[in-house]
């Protein structure tokens, strides 16, 4: 079957999930039978959202192949199972800066760079390149139709629409249909507005996903198909769910898929299934809704208030209570507090404790002390990245008698347990980097080999010894103090197949205590939870029968 193309755009206003409905069209096709793959433009000017804080942009989601990419390639590989790639994302930054290079080489001799036709060549190019086995490639557009940054994006599906025919091509528009309580009415004046705007660029949506808090009288559904110029059948309400697993459900419930299919002429010649199968999203909702207990874990952070910043450690723990059967129910604290006196006393009666990744000195030392009560008061600890190099300066300073352990990453360093990583290996190339180095892209990224420890922890948690896992930090665990270490009661689990680099530690005098460089969290699915997080949550469980 030839690559069809869906487009995704958004409307009205922003954070309508555009993410999502993408990521659940994709679960929906794929439960038909077909090949998908899912893409993001982005319309800023960044190369990557590698330099963007995480209030400004939210989590960096890191492939295997080592890109930093929107935190909505997350929600693509949670729905589809599908490994995103660098391939997959690409900003109006790295578009111009392909551009430039290619003027600069000489590639368009004699001829005036414009924005059409060679940055929207260029964005075609991303659009078509390397869909591998696909049948449909789902491709977002990020921003909010309007924006003056998004218009170079959409010049350019408008224009994929016209050379691959509609027969490849569809447009999907994601608006809001608010409801007003003054006049007791759902409001569909901001959707026609919408794709006003988008048919003034020169599209036509096929579909409407129009996002409402209440069901869509039939009045409005038809009043939006007559005005807007979409199929009355296409004009698919989007209610609001309880969870968003169960937007596949929904969107079937509402006929979207055969509204695609149909759209494609594969309702008459099916290449997939008559009916999707979506007993795995049944099961997944199931579990969330009908919980059978309930544990309180405790995530010390930096961004707490903006949890955009831990999309997929959020999903990570909702998944470990799917697989337990249990409602993981999450205490977002911000660190700095435990740097108070008495503060600590917070983290009594909780069943974990979680310090994710980070970067900076605020708030490092409030980290430090919540590993050091979970460490004394048996409490099941689980430190990824920043969180583990925090775990390893507390007991190190704790423990080790290292009194003045700390991290380069704050300034220089007495005891530098935690140092810059200047070099390490990638396969077989080594990769070098130095204090002055770029920071956009140079950090350790993506996909790299860790070897269990036989009979440790983490070994009879994976069920195997050799592990493959994404990674994203500059600093790593010191190998000089791996012997105090040692000798202070911490196992180094997991190490870099070359021995150089500590991946895991664990404390084995502990119910759960383990550390690990890399983000599990970016790996996990709600129907194949990440085995560190499935464990933790049942240490929590565990651990929630002793309080
Ligand atoms: N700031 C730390 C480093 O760069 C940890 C990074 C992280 O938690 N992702 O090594």
């Amino acid at each position: 079957m030839q690559t069809r193309y869906i487009f995704i755009t958004g409307g009205v206003v922003s954070s309508l999930g555009k993410g999502i409905a993408s990521a659940s069209l994709g679960a929906l096709l794929q439960a038909r039978g077909y090949k998908v793959r899912l893409r993001k433009l982005d319309p800023y000017l960044n190369v990557d959202p590698g330099t963007m804080s995480p209030y400004q942009h939210g989590e960096v989601y890191v492939t295997d192949d080592g890109a930093e990419t929107d935190l909505d390639l997350g929600h693509y590989e949670r729905f589809t199972g599908v490994a995103s790639r660098q391939s997959d994302n690409i900003t109006t930054g790295r578009i111009y800066s392909t551009v430039i290079s290619r003027e600069r080489h000489g590639d368009y001799l004699g001829a005036t760079v414009q924005v059409i036709p060679h940055v929207t060549d260029a964005i075609k190019e991303f659009v078509l390149s390397d869909p591998g086995e696909a049948e449909f490639v789902l491709c977002e557009v990020g921003g909010t139709v309007g924006d003056i940054e998004s218009l170079p994006f959409l010049e350019a599906i408008r224009q994929l629409g016209n050379e691959l025919g509609r027969e490849r091509t569809m447009y999907v528009h994601l608006t809001l249909v608010p409801y007003i309580p003054s006049a007791g009415e759902l409001k569909t004046k901001p959707t026609q507005h919408s794709v006003k705007e988008l048919l003034s660029v020169g599209i036509q949506p096929d579909a409407l996903l129009a996002r409402c808090d209440r069901p869509l009288p039939p009045g409005e559904k038809r009043k939006i198909a007559l005005f807007c110029n979409v199929r009355e059948d296409a004009v698919i309400p989007a209610l609001d769910v309880d969870t968003i697993y169960q937007v596949p459900i929904s969107y079937h419930e509402q006929g979207f898929d055969n509204v695609v299919v149909r759209h494609f002429g594969l309702d008459k010649e099916p290449a997939g299934q008559a009916e999707p199968n979506l007993g795995r999203w049944e099961h997944i909702a199931g579990r969330i809704r009908a919980p059978e207990g309930e544990v309180k874990i405790a995530v010390v952070g930096k961004y707490t208030h903006f949890l955009d910043s831990y999309k997929s450690l959020n999903e990570a723990l909702i998944h470990g209570g799917i697989h337990n059967n249990v409602k993981v129910k999450l205490d977002w604290i911000e660190s700095e507090i435990f740097e108070s006196e008495g503060a600590i006393e917070k983290l009594e009666g909780v069943n974990g404790i979680l310090v994710p990744g980070g970067f900076g000195e605020r708030g490092s030392e409030g980290k430090i002390a919540a590993a050091r009560f979970a460490r004394e008061h048996k409490v099941p600890y689980f430190g990824i990245c920043f969180g583990m190099q925090m775990a390893v300066i507390e007991v190190a300073r704790h423990l080790a008698g290292i009194a003045k352990a700390g991290s380069t990453e704050f300034g220089p360093c007495e005891e530098p347990v935690v140092g810059l990583m200047t070099e390490w290996m990638r396969g077989n190339t080594r990769e070098l980097r130095s204090a002055d180095a770029n920071v956009g892209g140079t950090m350790r990224l993506g996909a790299y080999d860790c070897a269990l420890k036989p009979g440790s922890r983490v070994a009879e948690i994976y069920g195997q010894q050799q592990i493959s896992e994404r990674h994203r930090h500059r600093y790593e665990v010191n190998i000089n103090y791996m012997k105090r270490l040692e000798e202070a009661g911490l196992t180094f689990s997991g190490m870099s197949p070359d021995k150089s680099l500590p991946e895991i530690v664990e404390f084995a005098d502990h119910p759960w205590f383990i550390g690990v460089q890399f983000h599990p969290e970016l790996k996990s699915k709600p129907f194949d939870t990440h085995p560190l997080f499935a464990s933790f949550v049942q240490a929590a469980i565990a651990q929630s029968r002793l309080v």
